[in-house]
């Protein structure tokens, strides 16, 4: 078994601070010594079993959590469990032996990885064993499974979200500890018996759990997939853009946005963020990773000249620690000032691993974050629209434009072939969530289609959730309950939020 550590009734706070709630009792899990990655995730999954199910006999409503990162309500839980998973942190390598005879992927390329351990630290292991992962967020403090359960993404184009290194996912439920992988096999019969858990091979219920907004059971463990080590470089800088750079993102010209800003190349990532009380006569803040082959002899840069840490969030975050203004050229000074140094074209190379392109977190202050996502090819047409009704709502936020492709899993808010997400970072006060919801209905007036991040402010329902996903939700739900037949089973998961989105 593992160590669950019971530390009792008291008021819990996500990270962000737009949540609070009274918990029955906030518990903690932690590994204990086991011989090998198969006993530990067996150890912890009959823990959490036994968990679920004194939960259900005494209907105690019970929420995992990561790292509590999302600012959405959706880990918080009113007078029950709040099981932190973050001490479970190992990852394992796997061999070939532990293969399916179907598995077309090399055992070089797949790590076990525990629920909790952070998007940092499975970095950290996959560089050990020479891998790296495609994509992440902006940050790197989130708990892996936490991380998927919203499809955490950033902005490189080609690749969806986190949760698309997700191979199999070991879920447990009051009843059950599951191992669900897609219809063709990834591990073998015989080693998945030993993690003490029950196969599902279905590509349906795998995709429902790749992206499970925790609503699917509680996950204890991931089987991801890993590319060859890489290095990229990294071009940051403030430049002004024009209007008609606008209509080059919109029709995926990348190279030549890359070209008229950064290197004469195709960018791995690139991303922007933009004033909105002006965005073009006002400098937007650009970066840009493009690939290198993995090189040893390379040292790390200081991570500033990597980008690391310059996400909006934590740009605003480190001004509004010094001032509760927040105005159009107060804003410019914030974004320009807690911009890293400038690393452009002809200065020397930034080049490090992709686990170096982010950094640790501290919370700051209560922020805002929304975001909408949509068909990259309709960012021309709602740019304006956004930009206008953002500031008619009063908004007080940084917009940032990020670029991501199709990302896995039924409920991916990137479901279009390409996406533009389009974010709102900045203070947690009326203005920012005004200017939200004005973009929101000017969305909808002009008919353009559009979905939201699920650890975000969103304002979502039921009825708005069934609209967006339509038979990817449908399949969602059926996926559910085949995981968890019984209703009793899934009101243990069951919170304001995630009722209130139709999801439990
Ligand atoms: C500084 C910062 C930067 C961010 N940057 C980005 C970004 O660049 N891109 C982006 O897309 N998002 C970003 N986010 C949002 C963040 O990545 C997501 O909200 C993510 O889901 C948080 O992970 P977590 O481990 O903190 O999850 P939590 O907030 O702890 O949990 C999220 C949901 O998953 C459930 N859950 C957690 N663990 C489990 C488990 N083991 N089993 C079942 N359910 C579970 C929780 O109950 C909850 O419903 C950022 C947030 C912050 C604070």
């Amino acid at each position: 078994m593992a160590r669950v550590v019971h530390l009792g009734q008291q008021v819990w706070n996500n990270y962000h601070q737009t949540a609070a709630c009274n918990l029955k009792s906030r518990i903690e899990l932690a590994n204990d010594e086991q011989p090998n990655g198969r006993a530990y995730l067996k150890a912890v999954a009959e823990t959490v079993q036994a968990l679920l199910k004194e939960a259900k006999q005494y209907q105690i409503p019970v929420r995992p959590v990561g790292a509590g990162w999302s600012p959405a309500p959706i880990n918080v839980i009113e007078d029950g469990w709040l099981v932190e998973t973050l001490r479970l942190n190992r990852t394992f390598k796997l061999a070939e032996r532990n293969l399916h005879a179907d598995c077309d992927l090399p055992a070089e390329s797949l790590m076990l990885v525990q629920a909790g351990a952070t998007v940092d630290e499975v970095y950290e292991s996959a560089e050990e064993i020479g891998r790296s992962l495609r994509t992440g967020g902006a940050s790197n403090g989130q708990s892996f499974a936490g991380a998927c359960a919203t499809g955490t993404h950033g902005s490189v184009w080609q690749e969806g979200g986190i949760q698309d290194h997700v191979r199999a996912v070991q879920l447990v439920t009051p009843e059950r500890i599951l191992w669900i992988e897609p219809k063709r096999s990834v591990l073998s019969d015989d080693f998945i018996a030993q993690t003490g858990s029950v196969i599902i091979r279905d590509d349906r219920i795998f995709a429902a759990a790749q992206l499970h907004v925790g609503a699917m059971g509680f996950v204890t463990a991931l089987l991801i997939e890993t590319d060859p080590i890489y290095m990229v470089q990294n071009i940051q800088k403030a430049a002004k853009i024009k209007r008609e750079h606008i209509d080059w993102l919109c029709r995926g010209e990348f190279r030549k946005f890359s070209g008229a800003f950064g290197l004469n190349e195709e960018p791995y990532f690139q991303q922007l963020i933009l004033n909105p009380f002006d965005p073009f006569d006002k400098k937007a803040l650009l970066r840009f990773l493009y690939k290198r082959p993995y090189d040893a002899s390379i040292p790390p840069p200081p991570p500033g000249q990597m980008g690391a840490g310059y996400d909006a969030l934590t740009l605003l975050g480190k001004v509004m620690a010094n001032s509760d203004l927040f105005k159009a050229e107060l804003l410019q000074l914030a974004m320009e000032q807690a911009y890293p140094d400038n690393r452009d074209v002809d200065d020397p190379p930034a080049i490090a691993t992709w686990g170096h392109t982010t950094e640790e977190h501290s919370p700051i202050a209560s922020l805002f974050n929304g975001s909408v996502t949509m068909d990259r090819r309709k960012l021309s047409e709602a740019f304006d629209l956004i930009i206008d009704s953002f500031r008619r709502g009063g908004g007080g936020t940084v917009v940032t434009l990020r670029f991501v492709h199709k990302a896995q899993g039924l409920l991916a808010p990137a479901h279009w072939q390409d996406n533009v997400v389009i974010d709102f970072d900045g203070p947690n006060v009326e203005s920012s969530h005004s200017g939200y919801k004005k973009v929101v209905e000017a969305l909808d007036d002009a008919g353009i289609a559009f979905t939201r991040h699920w650890g975000k402010t969103n304002n979502l329902d039921q009825q708005r959730v069934q609209q967006d996903y339509d038979q990817d939700f449908a399949d969602w739900k059926w996926a559910q309950a085949q995981v968890m037949p019984d209703a009793a089973d899934r009101r243990v998961f069951a919170n304001d939020e995630l009722v209130k989105l139709g999801l439990i």
